[in-house]
């Protein structure tokens, strides 16, 4: 799709708006199949949280893909967007137990990371397949916030723990078909990776009647424009043939699943939104937008990096901006960056805002959420409205005070 495509989008559905290109999602899931197309049993389970909205969840199923959920609540979107229940694993953490029997009750494929759950659900329901994640204790990427492999992650069992483990399966006689792990998100150094597979292998020896294993995610996009990324083709071939080979030491053939969010639909999303003011101060030029961490967090949150072009003036002067919001907080999407030369009223596009960008926005200072536009076959389809000020007042409860009594 093209700048036009977004400045139509732009004109026919309002801003600020998320448009999601259908055919980068595709090819995107195409690469990664070709790249393990040496694994005979490959599976990729599409990480809802990512950007879980029911048409994108639709699509997904249409590409053949599974799902990864982790909350009861993305199961139920999973099953209405068509999924089977064997198509969807659930991988929470810090749930109770009552959810993780309600979802396996549904048929949902039940991964668990920790012992305490572990044992109180195997003794329950011994029959169960269970699919349990590891921490590895592998360090990926360098942002702590995206980093759930170290040690002192919440996420995952401690391989440390593995006879403890062990003995808890044991004890219970559960049924355990699979182990997972997913160290984080971003995985730059092939070779780190491949070390994390290897503990997975060695933990997998231990359990006798595996059905898949499970490498999660952590994948890398480019960001900004000479950001490195994962190099797929090489990691699948690298790890295919391993895998392939482990599967003969193993006894059986395995299936291999990948869990990726952001590798799928991050560069696939753009963010559209106007300018309302150019603010010059003693230091800077500010744009502002009709937008801000309501909207688009990932900036404030964990300082990422989103490239921003003039939509409006493409072929314009470049000067240097500080990109804001309209929050009463701080909220700078951008400082310092070289923009076409902005005008108010101009529309800004934000890329690669395709996972964790709505799928986070919220209704601080009482905004409306924003629409969310679908690009498929060459035209615009609307999959989620913008909201309006009954969806503000939903669910609020007003209570009718009493005159005070005068003394
Ligand atoms: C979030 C998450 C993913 C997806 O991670 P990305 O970095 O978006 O690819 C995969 N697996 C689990 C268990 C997750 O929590």
């Amino acid at each position: 799709m093209t700048n036009n495509d977004l400045l139509d989008i732009a004109e026919n559905f309002g801003k600020p708006v998320y448009v999601y290109d259908s055919e980068k999602i595709a090819s995107q899931y195409q690469r990664l199949i070709d790249a393990f197309a040496g694994v005979s049993d490959l599976r990729i389970n599409y990480a809802a949280k990512a950007l879980s909205n029911i048409s994108i969840l639709k699509f997904m199923r249409q590409l053949d893909s599974g799902l990864d959920t982790v909350s009861i609540q993305e199961v139920r979107l999973g099953l209405a967007a068509g999924f089977e229940p064997q198509a969807i694993i659930y991988t929470p953490n810090g749930v109770s137990l009552n959810e993780i029997e309600e979802v396996a009750k549904m048929g949902v494929q039940i991964n668990i990371d920790n012992l305490s759950l572990l044992e109180q659900f195997g003794t329950r329901h011994p029959k169960t397949p269970v699919c349990i994640r590891i921490n590895p204790h592998v360090m990926a990427g360098g942002n702590d916030n995206i980093s759930v492999g170290h040690i002192d992650s919440k996420f995952g069992i401690s391989i440390h723990q593995i006879p403890h483990l062990l003995r808890i399966v044991e004890n219970t006689a559960m049924n355990i078909n699979g182990i997972h792990m997913h160290t984080g998100s971003d995985i730059l150094d092939i070779d780190v990776f491949l070390h994390a597979a290897e503990i997975l292998f060695d933990t997998a020896k231990h359990f006798k009647a595996l059905e898949f294993l499970d490498f999660g995610s952590g994948f890398k996009v480019p960001y900004h424009n000479n950001d490195i990324e994962t190099n797929i083709e090489e990691l699948g071939e690298k790890l295919s043939a391993r895998f392939t080979e482990f599967c003969l030491e193993y006894g059986s053939e395995l299936q291999l699943i990948f869990e990726p969010g952001k590798f799928l639909v991050s560069q696939a999303g753009h963010f559209i939104t106007q300018v309302n003011v150019v603010k010059q101060t003693t230091s800077t030029v500010f744009a502002q937008v009709d937008s801000g961490f309501n909207h688009l967090i990932r900036p404030m949150l964990y300082g990422s990096h989103h490239h921003i072009e003039n939509l409006s003036n493409p072929s314009g002067k470049e000067r240097f901006y500080s990109v804001v919001g309209y929050i009463c907080e701080t909220d700078t999407f951008g400082s310092n960056r070289k923009i076409a030369e902005i005008t108010e009223g101009d529309l800004l596009v934000f890329r690669n805002c395709g996972a964790y960008c709505f799928s986070m926005a919220s209704n601080y200072n009482s905004r409306y959420r924003p629409a969310e536009v679908l690009w498929y076959q060459g035209q615009a389809h609307l999959i989620r409205k913008r909201e309006t000020f009954e969806d503000i007042m939903n669910n609020q409860v007003e209570i009718v005070f009493k005159p005070q009594m005068q003394a």
